[in-house]
Order: structure tokens, then C-alpha cells, then sequence
């Protein structure tokens, strides 16, 4: 109430944390968020979670950076093990003014380029940027550094789900929004935990199940959905392939694939069918941990319903065998002709609020905007043309790639934008080594985070409020995100860095601002064509493909035909490989990272807002009551972690939802960062780390 009456400015705007991409309204009093409210958009119809709701307050956080910051010459050479100290910070570096620390920041750059090569340079964007901000960062990297290393946290995400949806139907987004779960008879949430990660989705799937819908959950840990569920099943971690592909035996078994879909809309069905020949049910039950009979009872029910829909997440991607989970997810729904209408499809559900979004404008090493491929020498020449500059055609390097190019000396500068490599990334204590190493880091972010503690340079950006962009949402809908606040200090917006940085790197660009920025992307994308800036301003949301003015947008893909050069998907079988590190005598716990409700990611900005840090304030490691009993400990007890790269403290909570032998960790805690722990081993077709699966084992005790 109080709050209600001290607003005096009211901003249509988008949620920055998940990929649902809630619509809400700013509610700003003196350059502050007084409350935020949700707002009647596709996604979400008024519904915000508790992020969208009460994780404003990070934007007017005293530790926000305000002033650029330049290494001391006099500081100790960085270390990648060095914990990081807040109040040290300015033994460490100094103020600078803007001209100057672009001139380090650029010149630093440039030099390392002249001197060694267009590959000595990479660049990593941000999923939480607009999509104009990642437009111009992947340019800058390609036109200014002259190579295609460029990447984001997808890579860490649905590289696995791009890389086989591209390859089977020819593009990588979803088919359906979330809302089409309302149209489904049966849906399968698979490796998702929409509760907690995409919760406004996990009510529209609550309503659905009241409506009749049939709900199967997969997943090894129980999630909260699973309580809705009709089926749950609680499948042994890493055992993904060996239930897909049980399902689909038994699809063929009892004939009830989709023949006029398979002939008419697919290829290379018959290796498919040969291939899952040899995962019967009674096989694979001991296998996946799931009874024969249920499986048998879902592929069933999957398969002749009128309309099934397949949702998934981190569960299914984050394998060495991401590639191949997905692959299967795509065969189960074309031999069943499972995708193309209303209440069907398939739907990897984007993590950060732009993830999909930052990929389509080619943050990403091996594509172009749109996805056209770097090595494909017509989409080069088109690019050519646009930026009117040569284009390296070999793909670039891969997030945890740049990593162990910068040990091999191979890398030698990075400009990194609003991500936080050295909390987000595998096996950390190696990434922050990498990071330190590094002749020249340029950071831009809001916060001093992990990464920006070994920057040479640090710029300070704007955050999500600050600034006007659009942003894509899970289900292909553009959306325009407004400036509500002024941002503090000298911080400036991103995209005002990004374009003074490509001068320092010999760069004559010219941007008036974002509008400019998506007119020139709308002429290289032809997925959103369609959509012009008044449009966006005028409509707030459209949905790609929007292929000329006035186009609607389509919200359900596939329709008629695939994207891809015969218009028909193809099928890819998979078969068991087992993840990187098994547990041993030595190791004896598996480690599943993952995301909390109230944090977002690596807890840069819900930690840094009152309410969501309230919520869940301490570092915690999820252990079956039963295996912490046999380690003697109780609730709340100090655990260590510890893997074969690293260790860490962290309070013990019971949690029966995860199988026995099992501990998951969110990946959002400084104090106890569990990727020190995580393995870098990744799938060969995604480059994804296998952040799911790890050797662990847990000695109570520890400091914190
Ligand atoms: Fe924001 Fe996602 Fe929550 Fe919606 S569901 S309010 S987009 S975090």
C-alpha cells in the first residue's frame, strides 16, 4: 500500500531472470523500483514468481560499480585461487575515467591481436543482455577481432538440445509456446524442474493438469511437479538414453508409430527402428531404475494420445551425452507424429530471459545470426557484404574450449560481458586459473563478480532496468524490455560500451541506439524480418518466424514441413554411453548441480536482493536423509564436498527428493562455488560439460 502510493512512474517492461519471459509493470519512485506487478502478456497473463516479483533491488545495491577500474600497476600478480575480497577491491585497482580505461581496455586488446594473431583474442556475450546487445558483441568479435570466438552461457545450457534439433528438424527453437500444454493430453516434462527454474510455466502445466491433461514427469530427483504427476518416474541418474530408447521399443513393437507421418515428413526411420530393436523394456528396466510395465504404459499413452507435448531442461542437455538424449526426445516424437499441431511439439525450456534470443543474433561460434553457419561460404558472403569486412569462415572456440586455449597459450585477451565464467563454469579452480592467465581480461558487468575480481579492466554497465531492448523468450516471442531507472554513478548501458570499445579496436561504428541496432539485424535475419521496432513498441510481443510486415508470427512451427533443405526431419539413433567420471570406492557420490527457486544462476543479482537472499541465504548441498544419517550428520550439520578438482563446505539440508546416493548443489553460492567441483569433460556434438554428473564424496565437518 505504502509503496503503491509512493510510485509516480509507471514502465511496461519484461522480467530478467528466466526464459518464460513474463511481462510486468515498474513501479519508480526517485530512481528507485518502489514494486512490481505483473502485466497481461502472452507468456503470462499477470502470473510473476517470486524472482519477477521481489528481485528488483539489485539495481540500487551499494556494492553496484559506478566508475571504471584499472588494475593497479603496483598489484600482486592475480591468482586464480585467490577467494575474492570485496573490501580489498581498491588495493587491487584504481578509479579511472572512462576515456581512459577504453583506451586500456581497447588498446589492450588490439594489441594482443596485432602481435599475435587474430586468434589470440574471445569474447563471451550474455544471455541477460538484449538481443542488440548480443547482436553487436558477436560483430564486434567477428569484425574486430577477426575471429569467431565468441560464445555465451547456452553453451553451458541447450548446446546439446541446438545441436541435435538442428540436425533433426532444421531449427533450434521450440515448436509450441508452454501454453500449448493446455491443448495436450499427455505431457512429459523430462529433466525440468519448472517449479523452481521456469515457475510461471509450471503453473500454466499445474492448470493443464486440472484440465484434464495427463502429466508424466522423468526426472531422478522428485520435483515438486511430479506431486501432479500421473506417472512419475524416478529414473537413475545418467540413464536417459536407455528410457527413450525402451519407449521407443516398445512403440514399434506394438505398432503404434505415425506411418503417413513417417513416410510423408521424415528420413532414415528404418535405422531408427533397428537401433531401438535392441532396448526392450525388461532390458532397460534394471538399467534406468524404471518397472518394465511403466514404460511400457507411458510410450503408450505418449503415443496415441491426440496430442502430446515433450518439455525438457538441464536434465537432459548437461550430459557428454546431451546430444544424444535430445536426439532421442526428437525420434520419439516423429515416429509417433507428435509435433506440427496445436497441444504437440517440442519444447527445450530456455533458461535466462534471453538465452534464446542472444543465440539467435550468433552468439555462438560456429553460426551467424539466424544461425547461418560460419563455414557455409554463402552465408559468409552475405555477412561479408552487410559488415562490409572479410570474415574468418572457421568456426570459433567454445566456452570451456577459450579455457583450455589460454593454458595452451593460444588465447591471450578476453573481453567478457555480464557473465560469470569463473562461478558458472566446470571444473572452476581451472577456469579461474585460465582467467588469470590471461595477459588482458576486460570485464563489464554491474558487480564486482568472481571474473571481474581478475579483470585488468572493469566497465561498469547498466542493469536490466536501466536500459531499453528487446528480448526472446522460450517460446519465440520478441519482447521490448524499457529503461526504468537511471543508471548510478558513471555506469553507462552496454550498448554504448560495446560500440565505444569497437572503436578502440579500429571499428567506425555509429549506432544511434537499440532501434538502429534491430533494424540492421531485421535485415540480416530473416526469421524476424517482419518485426520492426514501431511494431515492437506498438505491440510489445511478436513471435517469430515473422517473416514481413504484418505477419502474425507463428506460434506453432512445422506445421507442413521442417526447415531443412529436404523439408523433411530426420531421424538420429543413440545409443548408451555413460557419463565421464562413474563413482568409485574413492568417490562414492554423485553431485547434480542445478538452480533454487529464489537464485538466479551464479547469485549475482538475487543475492544482492533482500528479500530472495532472506529467503535462502546459506550455501546447501541436498543429501537423502538416509545417506546423511550414515555419514552421522543431521540437517544443518557442515558437509564437505569434495571431487577430484576441488572441495567445499557447505550446510547440510534433507532432502528425500534426490535418489540415495545422489547430492545436488546450486550453482549460486561464492562462499561454497560447487563447480570447483564439476567435471569439464563434454559431449562431442554440443560442447556441453557434464555439469549433471560427477564423482563426489561428503566428510562431515569443514569451514565455512
Ligand atoms: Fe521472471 Fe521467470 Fe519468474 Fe516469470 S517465471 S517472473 S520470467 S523468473
Amino acid at each position: 500500500g505504502a509503496a503503491l502510493a509512493e510510485a509516480d512512474q509507471q514502465v511496461a517492461s519484461v522480467c530478467p531472470y528466466c526464459g518464460v519471459g513474463c511481462q510486468l509493470t515498474y513501479h519508480v519512485s526517485d530512481n528507485r523500483i518502489a514494486h512490481v506487478e505483473g502485466r497481461d502478456g502472452p507468456a503470462n497473463h499477470g502470473r510473476l514468481c517470486v524472482k519477477g516479483r521481489y528481485g528488483f533491488d539489485y539495481a540500487n545495491h551499494p556494492q553496484r560499480l559506478t566508475v571504471p577500474l584499472v588494475r593497479r600497476a603496483d598489484a600482486p600478480p592475480k591468482r586464480g585461487d585467490a577467494e575474492m575480497d570485496p573490501s580489498r577491491v581498491m588495493e587491487l585497482f584504481r578509479e579511472a575515467s572512462w576515456d581512459e580505461a577504453l583506451a586500456l581496455a581497447g588498446g589492450g586488446l588490439a594489441r594482443l591481436r596485432d602481435s599475435h594473431g587474430k586468434g589470440a583474442l574471445a569474447g563471451f556475450g550474455s544471455a541477460k543482455g538484449s538481443n542488440e546487445e548480443a547482436y553487436l558483441f558477436q560483430k564486434l568479435v567477428r569484425t574486430g577481432f577477426g575471429s569467431n570466438n565468441v560464445d555465451h552461457c547456452t553453451r553451458l545450457c541447450h548446446a546439446s538440445s541446438v545441436a541435435a534439433l538442428l540436425e533433426g528438424i532444421g531449427s533450434a527453437a521450440v515448436s509450441n509456446p508452454v501454453r500449448d500444454v493446455a491443448k495436450a493430453e499427455v505431457v512429459i516434462v523430462i529433466g525440468a524442474n519448472p517449479s523452481v527454474n521456469h515457475p510461471v510455466a509450471a503453473t500454466w502445466i499445474k492448470n493443464a493438469v486440472r484440465g484434464g491433461t495427463r502429466l508424466i514427469v522423468c526426472d531422478p530427483r522428485r520435483s515438486e511437479l511430479s506431486r501432479l504427476a500421473h506417472r512419475y518416474l524416478q529414473f537413475t541418474p545418467d540413464t536417459d538414453v536407455a528410457l527413450l530408447n525402451a519407449m521407443m521399443h516398445v512403440i514399434v513393437a506394438e505398432d503404434l508409430v505415425d506411418r503417413d507421418f513417417i513416410a510423408a515428413r521424415t528420413v532414415g526411420y528404418a535405422e531408427l527402428e533397428r537401433n531401438v530393436a535392441a532396448y526392450s523394456p525388461e532390458l532397460m528396466a534394471p538399467i534406468c531404475g524404471v518397472p518394465a510395465e511403466t514404460i511400457r504404459y507411458v510410450a503408450r499413452l505418449y503415443a496415441s494420445s491426440k496430442a502430446s507435448m515433450i518439455l525438457w531442461g538441464m536434465g537432459i542437455s548437461q550430459h557428454v551425452h546431451g546430444t544424444d538424449n535430445a536426439r532421442c526426445l526428437i525420434a520419439l516424437a516423429l515416429m509417433t507424429g507428435q509435433i506440427g499441431r496445436p497441444g504437440t511439439g517440442l519444447h527445450p525450456l530456455r533458461g535466462q530471459n534471453n538465452v534464446q534470443g542472444a543465440s539467435d543474433a550468433g552468439l555462438i561460434p560456429m553460426m551467424y545470426p539466424d544461425y547461418q553457419r560460419v563455414d557455409n561460404p554463402a552465408a559468409r558472403a552475405r555477412f561479408e557484404r552487410a559488415w562490409g569486412v572479410a570474415l574468418d569462415p572457421r568456426p570459433g572456440l567454445t566456452v570451456v574450449e577459450v579455457m583450455h586455449a589460454i593454458t595452451r597459450g593460444e588465447v591471450r585477451g578476453m573481453y567478457i560481458m555480464g557473465e560469470n565464467p569463473a562461478m558458472s563454469d566446470p571444473d572452476a579452480n581451472h577456469a579461474r586459473a585460465s582467467l588469470a592467465a590471461l595477459q588482458h581480461l576486460v570485464v563489464q558487468d554491474i558487480f564486482l563478480t568472481e571474473t571481474a575480481y581478475l579483470a585488468d579492466v572493469i566497465l561498469p554497465a547498466s542493469a536490466f532496468p536501466e536500459k531499453t531492448g528487446s528480448f526472446t523468450n522460450t517460446d519465440r516471442l520478441v519482447q521490448m524490455g524499457r529503461q526504468a531507472l537511471q543508471p548510478p554513478g558513471q555506469a553507462r548501458q552496454d550498448l554504448w560500451i560495446i560500440v565505444e570499445m569497437a572503436k578502440r579496436l579500429g571499428l567506425d561504428w555509429r549506432y544511434s541506439g537499440p532501434a538502429e541496432v534491430f533494424e540492421e539485424m531485421r535485415r540480416t535475419m530473416p526469421s524476424i524480418a517482419g518485426i520492426s521496432w514501431e511494431r515492437l513498441e506498438r505491440e510489445h510481443a511478436v513471435t517469430y518466424p515473422c517473416l514481413h510486415e504484418g505477419d502474425p508470427g507463428e506460434a506453432v512451427v512445422f506445421t507442413a514441413s521442417f526447415p531443412r533443405e529436404t523439408g523433411r526431419a530426420r531421424f538420429v539413433p543413440a545409443d548408451i554411453i555413460p557419463a565421464d567420471e562413474r563413482p568409485d570406492a574413492d568417490y562414492p557420490l554423485v553431485l547434480i548441480t542445478g538452480r533454487q527457486l529464489e537464485h538466479w544462476h551464479t547469485g549475482s543479482m538475487t543475492r544482492r536482493s533482500a528479500v530472495l537472499d532472506a529467503l535462502e541465504p546459506d550455501p546447501v548441498a541436498l543429501v537423502h536423509p538416509l545417506d546423511l544419517a550414515a555419514l552421522g550428520g543431521r540437517p544443518g550439520d557442515v558437509l564437505t564436498l569434495e571431487s577430484r578438482r576441488g572441495r567445499v563446505a557447505l550446510y547440510a539440508r534433507a532432502d528425500d527428493s534426490s535418489p540415495r546416493g545422489a547430492v545436488f548443489v546450486p550453482f549460486c553460492y561464492y562462499e561454497a562455488a560447487i563447480n570447483k567441483l564439476t567435471n569439464a569433460a563434454l559431449d562431442p556434438f554440443g560442447k556441453i560439460p557434464e555439469f549433471k554428473y560427477c564423482a563426489v564424496r561428503a566428510t562431515l565437518g569443514g569451514t565455512l
